[in-house]
């Protein structure tokens, strides 16, 4: 019922150049796919990108945004600069912008709100530390990482959302959670929806994995029965291995 979305984050990764040629890599191969696939670019690429994916089937992401309409907010971007420049889908509360640029979750709440106020999907990640899976706390920590990002956000504005779980000893690290664990994790994730907005929306939210996927091991992630699609960094990079990943 829920489409695989399969969604390549860029994070601090090529010029205008590189963009364009990886974009127009991959857009003929993504034609024959029946996943949904989405770019998730850097700002300053977002405009050439956008350029090279018309006519395709691949939609485009940015990797963050501001909750406020317009302001003074020096370096900051907003929902509708985003929208300026053909954007769909923003990538909300990964764990990088956690870590290292002070995003909590009273911001991720911020601007998940007006991600969807504003009609673009948010990939609302979430996922625990090794720490906090070593103790035993991935479930808590997802579980309030998810309730806090969805604070005062009603069953109705709910239905665009995109979860993303992303372990973060997993990113980057070449470790991956096991397909069953990462699976449990998400199914659990889809319970604590269905607790707060009900069965049927629960349904609806495709809940990603995250976390060194690669093509080796992108059809045993994604045959998992609640895993519907995955968050790539790295092996986003390449357009073959992409493309492998995409045709899981
Ligand atoms: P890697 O695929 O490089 O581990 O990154 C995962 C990630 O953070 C995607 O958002």
């Amino acid at each position: 019922m829920r489409i695989p979305i399969i969604a390549g984050n860029w994070k601090m990764h090529n010029t205008i150049d590189e963009a364009v040629a990886l974009a127009k890599a991959l857009k003929d191969e993504v034609a024959k796919t029946d996943v949904k696939v989405v770019l998730c670019c850097p700002f300053t690429v977002l405009g050439e990108v956008k350029k090279a994916i018309e006519g395709s089937n691949i939609a485009l992401g940015a990797q963050n945004m501001h909750w406020e309409d317009a302001g003074a907010y020096t370096g900051e971007i907003s929902a509708d600069m985003l929208k300026d420049h053909g954007v769909d889908y923003v990538i909300i509360g990964h764990s990088e912008r956690r870590q290292y640029f002070n995003e909590t979750d009273e911001t991720v709440n911020k601007k998940v709100k007006k991600a969807l106020a504003k009609d673009l999907i948010p990939i609302l990640c979430v996922g625990e530390t090794l720490e906090e899976r070593e103790s035993e706390k991935t479930y808590e920590i997802v579980k309030s990482q998810t309730l806090k990002a969805l604070e005062n956000i009603e069953k109705g504005e709910v239905e665009k959302l995109v979860v993303a779980y992303e372990p973060i000893w997993a990113i980057g690290t070449g470790k991956t959670a096991s397909p069953e664990d990462a699976n449990a994790v998400i199914a659990y994730i889809r319970e604590v929806l269905k607790e707060k907005y009900g069965e049927e929306t629960s349904e609806i939210i495709p809940i990603q994995y995250g976390g060194s996927v690669k093509a080796a091991n992108a059809t045993e992630i994604m045959n998992q029965e609640d895993i519907d699609g995955a968050l790539v960094g790295g092996a986003s990079l390449k357009a073959e291995e992409f493309l492998a990943i995409v045709n899981f």
